[in-house]
């Protein structure tokens, strides 16, 4: 989860935060460390891997800090999730030395969902064992394509026989939750191309399968090879095509498609964790570069693994920045994140938190967008179509423009 436009005080929002959670949250882990940088990638990591062993040591310090501010006393965490950068690249003594300390210090509840995220490069059968042992329940392998041009394309350190490798590998150490990232929409990619990569993930029967839309983020090494004319993005008619064909497929072969971009085997095994975003629930982000969501608040930590590691070791926050959500950006954010789910907006939770009447607020624009067929209102709740799916971005602008 990334954000911009920090505002704010962060010691006031202390207070702020002790007042605002006192329900169940998610605790999001940031490992800041991968063997190469991905070409498309703008998540903060870095291959400095020298600093791993301080790093560890000033996340289980941040633990504590968090620990001790009381701010998160009264919360049980319902999920973890252990991502990043490639956590399986670290020490796996050091992941549970992490773990640890988070119950140590934090309340989890005995389901928890745990969580760890992989890079099919970075995976054997011991290492998966010892995670499984050690309390982790689930795992989330970033496979992206099983084709080797696809992976070589997208500068992936792994092969699509290393991606089968993994799954299996997962399945021996004991992990049955196994959720896997595909990727789709590549320069060059046929619908014939992405169909195949479906049909071998589905072949294997991972809990969960995300299906992500290549896209360019400014700055990174790839957006800068599209400006240069290096390769041609395919067109909004076929990404839409591949879109509507992997939802199709996926729920043809048994799958929940609960979010736009996230299917699950059944209801039990949608990933908790990420549910928590889209239904605005409160976070605890620990690490560079990490995010914390405590009503309103939302906080920032320092994008910088050198710059963290001496915040902790001088025994200061590494809250960067902070911002207070107002109710207008509250209710823009539910509406947003509601629209991308396949069970779209409850209108009592949503009258319920906000003190106001989704239906009589929104009226005009649901009465245009049901007559596109975009969307449909039920008695209970408003959801978007899969027609309505592919353009969920501008449909929650039309929403947004209410509020201005
Ligand atoms: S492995 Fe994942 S986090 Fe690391 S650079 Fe590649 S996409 Fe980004």
């Amino acid at each position: 989860m990334r954000r911009n436009g920090f505002i704010g005080d962060t010691d006031t929002d202390t207070e702020r935060i002790t007042n605002a959670v006192s329900s169940k949250a998610g605790i999001y882990l940031h490992i800041p460390f991968c063997i190469r940088k991905c070409p498309y990638c703008d998540f903060y990591s870095t291959s400095n891997l020298s600093q791993a062993s301080a790093f560890v040591d000033a996340l289980i310090a941040e633990i504590r800090m968090e620990g001790n501010s009381g701010a998160w006393g009264a919360v049980e965490f319902d999920s973890v999730y252990i991502g990043g950068g490639t956590p399986t690249v670290m020490d796996t003594r050091a992941v549970l030395r992490i773990m640890g300390a988070l119950y140590e210090t934090f309340s989890i509840s005995d389901a928890a969902e745990i969580t760890i995220e992989a890079n099919p490069a970075t995976l054997s059968k011991d290492q998966l064992a010892a995670l499984r042992k050690g309390g982790i329940n689930r795992i989330n392998i970033g496979i992206q394509s099983f084709d080797d041009a696809n992976l070589s394309f997208l500068g992936r350190i792994h092969t699509g026989k290393d991606a089968v490798k993994a799954l299996q590998l997962a399945g021996k150490g004991g992990f049955d939750n196994i959720g896997i990232d595909l990727m789709y929409g590549l320069p060059g990619q046929t619908p014939e191309n992405w169909q195949k990569d479906l049909e071998t993930a589905v072949s294997y029967g991972p809990a969960h399968i995300s299906c992500y839309m290549l896209t360019f983020e400014p700055g990174t090494v790839m957006d800068n090879a599209r400006k240069a004319g290096q390769f041609k993005v395919p067109g909004d008619r076929v990404q839409a095509s591949l879109f509507l064909a992997t939802a199709r497929m996926l729920v043809q072969n048994g799958y929940d498609h609960y979010e736009i971009s996230n299917f699950a085997k059944s209801a039990g095994l949608r990933s908790l964790h990420n549910a928590g975003y889209w239904n605005n629930r409160p976070y605890l982000g620990l690490g560079p570069a990490a995010h914390s969501y405590a009503p309103p608040v939302r906080k920032a930590n320092v994008r910088s693994v050198r710059r963290y590691i001496g915040r902790m070791e001088g025994g200061k926050s590494p809250v960067e920045s902070s911002e207070i959500l107002d109710i207008r950006q509250q209710m823009m954010e539910a509406v947003y994140l509601g629209l991308r789910k396949a069970d779209g907006i409850g209108y009592v939770e949503f009258n319920r938190r906000f003190q106001t009447d989704f239906c009589d607020m929104f009226e005009a624009v649901i009465d245009r967008l049901a007559k596109k067929k975009y969307l449909v209102a039920d008695a209970d709740k408003c959801r978007l179509t899969l027609e309505g799916m592919l353009l969920q971005e501008s449909i929650a602008g039309e929403f947004i423009q209410v509020f201005s």
